[in-house]
């Protein structure tokens, strides 16, 4: 039989800068364009990646950092300079609670869509993500741009 591995993943990032509709579109395939305020929940889904299969628990958390996390998803909004500086504290908050600097992070610039109202630049989120030895990526919920690559 197949090995299974399981991942516990914790999404963090300031309110409303498309966490839940990350993980949804992620998990579910689809997204919903309505407001509702984030309760923690947590979604399981299981991937075939490079010959094993993992199961991911996704915890889609307000700001709280579960015990026995594998990895961070760190979520900013394009569109808010304010959440892409939520980053940086979250990212040294789990480093100092964590004690390591290892724990793999993905930094993620969500709402790709929103072009117009851009205040963080690409370039910014790469400079950010090479101090954090983090991987990045920007998405959006709404268009399914880069979703998948958020966790694979
Ligand atoms: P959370 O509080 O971080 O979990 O944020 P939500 O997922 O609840 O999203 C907050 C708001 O942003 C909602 O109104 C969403 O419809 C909207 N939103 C989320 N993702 C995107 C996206 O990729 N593009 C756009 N334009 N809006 C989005």
């Amino acid at each position: 039989p197949v090995e299974i591995k399981r991942r516990k993943i914790a999404v963090l990032g300031a309110r409303s800068v498309g966490k839940s509709s990350l993980v949804k579109q992620f998990v579910e395939k689809q997204f919903i364009d309505s407001y509702y305020a984030t309760i923690e929940r947590a979604y399981v889904k299981s991937i075939a990646h490079k010959g094993y299969e993992y199961v991911l628990e996704i915890f889609d958390t307000a700001a709280q950092y579960a015990i026995g996390i594998h990895g961070y998803v760190l979520v900013y909004s394009i569109a808010s300079r304010d959440s892409f500086e939520m980053v940086q504290i979250l990212r040294d908050k789990i480093i100092d609670y964590c004690g390591v600097m290892d724990i793999p992070c993905v930094i993620v610039g969500a709402k790709s869509d929103l072009h117009s109202s851009r205040q963080v630049q690409t370039s910014e989120l790469e400079k950010v993500a090479e101090v954090n030895n983090a991987a990045c990526v920007e998405t959006s919920a709404k268009d399914d741009i880069n979703v998948g690559e958020i966790l694979t």
